[in-house]
Formats: C-alpha cells, structure tokens, sequence
C-alpha cells in the first residue's frame, strides 16, 4: 500500500519534471525540483528551512535556517534572483524560483569538488607548467601527438587536460555526427559543474554562444594560436581577462549541439586552422627537438563515436 502510494507520487513528480523542462530554459539536460508550493514573506514551514539552508551554502545572509521566511530571508531571495538573472518572482519562491535555488545549489557543490579534485591531481603539473626549466623535457619517444585511448582519464596523462574526466572522443575520430565526419578536437567527459582550467597562458578573446559550440570561450596564446572551450553551463572568464594556467574558464556542460555534458577541447594554429590538441598541448609542456618534422596528422581507427 505505502509502496502503492510512493509509486504514484513518483509518477505524478515525474509528469511535472517533464512539464516543466519544456522551458527552454530547462533544454540543457539540467536537474529540475519541482514541487514546492509558493514561499512568500510571512510563511514558517520545513519547505523554507530547506530553502534558507540552500541559501546559506550558496553565501548568502541568513543567520540560521529555522524555517521562518523573515526579512533576512525576503533579502536573500531577492538578491539571488537579481545575481541569476532569468527569473522574476519578486521576493516569492514559486516552482521555478525553488528549481533555480537548488540547480544553483548543485552546481556550486559541483564546483567546490571539482576545484578540489582538479588542485589534488595537477598541483605538479601546474607547478611545472610555471616552471619553464622544469616543463622544457623532451617529448618521449613514440609520444608526439600520440591520441590517448578513449575511456582513459584525463588525469592519468603526462601532460595536463582542461578538465579531469573521461577521453570520449578523440581528435579526427570518424563519425557521422560531426561536421566532415571528423572530430575536429578532443572531448572530455564530465559532470556539470566540474571545472574548466586553463592549461597555457592566453587571453579571452571570445566568450559568447557560437551555434553548435554552445556557451563558448577562445583564448588566444603568445604564438598566435588559439584553444576553444565549448558546451559550457556557465562561461567564468570574461573577454579581455588574461588566464594563467590553474584559472578557472568555466564549467562543463551541454550547451549547444551535444548529446551529453562534456567538454569540447579544439586548437586551432595561427591561420585558424584546426590542429591536433595533444600535440598543442605536449609542445607547450614538452620541448620539442629543434629538428623534429611537424607532427602527422594520424587518424585514429575508426568506430562508433560515444559522443558528439
Ligand atoms: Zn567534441
């Protein structure tokens, strides 16, 4: 019986999560929470004591989450829905509003852990990044632009990633998704939320939507290259900033044409031609001999593609 009745409540949570993601503003595979009846000043239930703890976890000032929608906690809403832009319900707490509060919720949870995660595992690597004596090793034999396997972390790679995940598409996979029928960069699988980082020195040079790319960010290096960060939840960088490696881009998501919440990592030479990543970024951690020939372009085996 009590199963019964969970069963229904499920159903019927379910039939407002997916009336609810029709929004556009729901399109992009994100979490909904739906449910919550309005919340306005005055109102004193559990529903508001969750609310003010979300609150208090994103910053914002409330003293102590005792369930009691006062002034402190009117201030707050107010001022959440002013930094998230989209939504303007005043200083009430509907479904959408509630929705807002908790993605935001998610999202920074995502961040902290993925800061934490991405500081643990290249703390090294950024070290020696910054270190031009110690970065300027050789590239080892057999490794020049060598493709790592998909499937493989990004953190168990010699030199470092954008973002820590799962190589799911590697540079010119074949594949009826893409433009060309070729991958034209790398993909790194990853939650959103979790951190994009910068890896070399550059300067935002674009950060807006461009079509399939999504929420995008372009950075442009000292030779005159260029790397892309794309299908982000959130763009942190602005145009103009210049990021040193271990600065934080952005954070992964799904935006744009995409089948899942990943990272789209894509160089492109000083003409705008599109080059292989792995190969930027090993000549940029890794001195390359003087008279090494340019390194080929190799085409991996080809087989279904996991992602866009
Ligand atoms: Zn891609």
């Amino acid at each position: 019986m009590r199963l019964k009745r969970r069963l229904v409540a499920l159903t019927i949570s379910g039939i407002l999560a997916s009336t609810i993601s029709i929004s556009p503003a729901y399109a992009d595979g994100i979490p909904n929470y739906p449910g919550s009846s309005a919340l306005r000043t005055g109102v004193e239930n559990s529903a508001v004591k969750k609310m003010q703890a979300a609150l208090i976890e994103l910053g914002y000032d409330i003293p102590v989450a005792n369930g009691k929608y006062g002034p402190a906690t009117t201030r707050a809403v107010s001022k959440f829905y002013a930094e998230n832009g989209d939504i303007d319900d005043g200083t009430s707490v509907g479904p959408l509003g509630w929705n807002e509060i908790f993605i935001a919720l998610d999202e920074q949870r995502a961040v902290n852990k993925s800061e934490k995660e991405y500081d643990e595992a290249t703390k090294e690597e950024v070290a020696a990044q910054l270190n031009p004596e110690q970065a300027a090793t050789v590239i080892p034999e057999g490794q020049r632009g060598k493709q790592p396997a998909r499937g493989t972390s990004s953190r168990s790679l010699p030199y470092k990633m954008p973002v820590i995940g799962e190589i799911s598409a590697v540079y010119n996979q074949k594949g009826r998704r893409w433009a060309g029928r070729r991958h034209d960069g790398i993909d790194i699988r990853a939650p959103r939320g979790t951190v994009i980082k910068a890896v070399v020195e550059g300067k935002v040079i674009f950060a807006g939507w461009k079509k399939a790319y999504g929420r995008l960010i372009i950075l442009e290096h000292s030779d005159g290259t260029t790397s892309w960060y794309a299908h982000m939840s959130k763009r942190i960088a602005k145009k103009g900033d210049v990021l040193q490696p271990g600065d934080t881009i952005g954070l992964v998501g799904a935006s744009g044409h995409t089948t899942g919440s990943h990272l789209h990592f894509e160089t492109h030479n000083v003409n705008d031609e599109k080059i292989n990543p792995v190969t930027w970024l090993q000549t940029r951690v890794w001195k390359v001999e003087p008279a090494a020939d340019p390194a080929p372009e190799t085409p991996v085996s080809e087989s279904a593609p996991t992602e866009k």
